[in-house]
């Protein structure tokens, strides 16, 4: 789904849309449309190794992809005792403009707004969300999820979203703390309650809970150190290690379930959630 007016990602003036492609009047910009898709993003992106396994992950495209996909199912330290993205979609008002920045591959709602740097089929913007096309003050709620680790200036991402957010509108931001280090295509950050509390200072109220607890933390820890230091290069070493190193302990992280979402876990939480209001 695609928002009605789109606008230059560098000044906000309103784009003109032709055939093949939406032109700003102002600074005299052209950004093309391919298969439908408006494309304000053309690189250059730097593959790296842990980009080329995500991408396979997503498309289950390879033996290794659908073996780490096969064992993820049953055997997986991620555990969120309560499921905050959930809740956040479930409390969307009906004809309310929604968007997800970094979507990948999914849709959460049918009117959703996707806007991705990569253009998976699902995507129906491709931008930098440093600087969306969409206008100031037009969207109601905004899902990050899992992205704001990848990019290098973290705050820009959040200005925008500030801009993009009507007041009273919300974002729903989740973010690793005590995490591996995993590049989709880089990881620039983790990021700590007192961090999303201040990229989210502009906004009238940020309360920041656990998402994932200090268990899917150290169960994932532990697995990926044994991972690492036995995998070298090798993506299928990586995936194999993994889950040996995670089965005997995975079912650990059931224990978060007794951590209070708001509580001292957050000095050693997996990942944490912004639940912000403008
Ligand atoms: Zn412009």
């Amino acid at each position: 789904m695609q928002p009605k007016d789109l606008y230059c990602p560098e000044c906000h003036s309103p784009l003109a849309r032709s055939a093949g492609e939406l032109s700003c009047g102002t600074c005299a910009c052209s950004y093309p449309i391919v298969g439908g898709i408006p494309r304000f993003f053309s690189g250059p992106l730097k593959e790296t190794e842990d980009m080329t396994f995500q991408a396979d992950q997503m498309f289950n495209a390879t033996l290794t992809a659908k073996i780490y996909n096969l064992g993820k199912k049953i055997v997986s330290s991620d555990y969120q005792p309560k499921n905050h993205l959930d809740e956040f979609i479930f409390a969307i008002k009906t004809g309310a403009v929604v968007a997800e920045l970094g979507s990948g591959n999914r849709r959460l709602t049918p009117h959703i707004i996707n806007i991705d740097l990569f253009p998976f089929p699902n995507v129906d913007i491709i931008a930098d969300i440093t600087k969306t096309p969409l206008g100031s003050e037009t969207v109601d709620y905004v899902v990050i999820d899992a992205v704001l680790e990848h990019v290098p200036e973290p705050h820009k991402v959040v200005e925008e979203i500030f801009r993009i957010v009507r007041p009273g509108g919300a974002v729903y931001c989740l973010a690793p703390f005590v995490y591996p280090y995993h590049g989709y295509p880089h990881n620039y950050f983790n990021f700590s309650k007192d961090a999303l509390e201040f990229l989210f200072r502009s906004f009238s109220h940020c309360s920041v809970e656990i998402a994932r607890g200090p268990t899917s933390a150290l169960t994932n820890l532990l697995s990926e150190y044994v991972a690492v230091a036995l995998s070298g290069k090798s993506a299928m070493r990586y995936t194999f290690w993994k889950g040996i190193a995670l089965a005997p302990i995975f079912l650990l992280k059931y224990l978060d379930t007794f951590w209070d979402s708001k509580g001292p876990g957050v000095r050693i939480a997996n990942a944490l959630c912004a639940k912000v209001i403008k």
